[in-house]
């Protein structure tokens, strides 16, 4: 559910750092992490540093047939601006007649989605430790003004040492007032979004809200297993009263409630003190947030890696020879339109 409305531009953002020139014919490879509406994602072996690295590949025509230049812009220019120890780091973008390519960060400790479907729910602690590193990531995405729109288990990846690195900028978007938009992943839709009114960066901590819930219960709160989309935008504009609350801890349902307020104006991490009322609520007590920025928190799960380029974490994907047909010539029709990738030999 995306429309790539022509009202909504791409906003430039200071970017704050340079990123490597790269081609195709510096990588070999490999098999693929994960998939997309139009492209896949390939971890890759650097020829020069013989390092691991996860190539984004997308379809230039399969972007415009679908509507979403401006998202894919976004994604890119996102990407270059922010630099933060919870999220991937994009080493460089390029393009070719056909394809647009993101050289980034291989995490080789796949998705939390997978951990937590595996666990079925995490205990009261780990799911703290996840929702407050992602907390830490929403705010330094918030203070350069960027809005994330696509939080869920599914875009949180491990790394090797257990800490969490959000991937998928496809919907991010700098903006430093409101958005319109309709795009997002409907269970973690905050009602505004579903009822087409202008949001803001406190849809971000609706959805982590969402996760804390999905995280301790298993599923998110309004899910609907069989029910069309529909079913679930009412649940989700009717509000959390009909929300049936397994025994959670109290103060994690305090704050889930305070992160699922209908009210954007009363919701918490969108109130006067931002994002300092939600690193100060009680569930949080006994996080050093300082120690959580540093890394110096030991994670819960450490990822089983045998070795660099250890993708066992991720599910396997019907290779179809696709990586054979990156780099061929055919005729350029839309190139002008990615000025932010870089145009470089095979
Ligand atoms: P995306 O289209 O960015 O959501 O990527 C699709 C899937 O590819 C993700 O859900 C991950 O499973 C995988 N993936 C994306 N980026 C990386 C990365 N840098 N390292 C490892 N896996 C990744």
């Amino acid at each position: 559910m995306d429309v790539d409305l022509p009202t909504e531009p791409v906003v430039p953002l200071q970017v704050r750092r340079q990123t490597g020139s790269y081609r195709l014919s510096d990588f070999i490879i490999h098999r693929t992490l994960g998939t997309g509406s139009f492209g896949r994602v390939h971890l890759v072996r650097s020829k020069h540093n013989l390092r691991f690295y996860a190539i984004k590949v997308l379809s230039k025509e399969k972007i415009v047939r679908m509507r979403q230049v401006s998202h894919t812009r976004n994604e890119q220019q996102m990407l270059m601006a922010v630099q933060h120890t919870f999220i991937i780091n994009l080493w460089g973008s390029f393009q070719d007649s056909a394809n647009l390519y993101m050289v980034m960060d291989f995490v080789p400790g796949g998705e939390l989605f997978t951990l937590l479907r595996r666990s079925n729910r995490f205990p009261d602690p780990v799911a703290k430790f996840y929702a407050a590193e992602v907390a830490l990531a929403l705010n330094y995405m918030h203070s350069l003004d960027i809005i994330y729109r696509d939080l869920k288990p599914e875009n949180i990846l491990l790394n090797a040492d257990g800490h969490i690195k959000i991937a998928d900028f496809g919907f991010a978007k700098h903006c430093n007032t409101n958005a319109w938009t309709l795009c997002g992943t409907p269970d973690y839709l905050a009602p505004e979004i579903i009822r087409n009114e202008r949001y803001n960066k406190s849809v971000d901590w609706y959805a982590l809200g969402v996760l804390i819930f999905e995280m301790l219960s298993g599923l998110p709160p309004f899910h609907e297993p069989d029910a069309s989309h529909v079913v679930l935008y009412e649940k989700i504009c009717a509000g959390p009263a009909a929300i049936r609350w397994p025994p959670f801890n109290a103060l994690a349902q305090d704050l889930i409630l305070k992160f699922l307020e209908h009210d954007p104006t009363k919701r918490y991490g969108n109130l006067k003190h931002g994002a300092g009322d939600v690193f100060a609520h009680p569930w949080f007590r006994e996080v050093d947030w300082d120690k959580l920025r540093k890394r110096e928190i030991t994670a819960p799960y450490l990822p089983k890696i045998a070795s660099a380029g250890d993708a066992s974490a991720f599910e396997k994907y019907p290779e179809d020879n696709v990586a054979a047909t990156y780099g061929q010539p055919v005729d350029d029709l839309y190139g002008d339109m990615f000025p932010d990738f870089d145009y470089a030999g095979v």
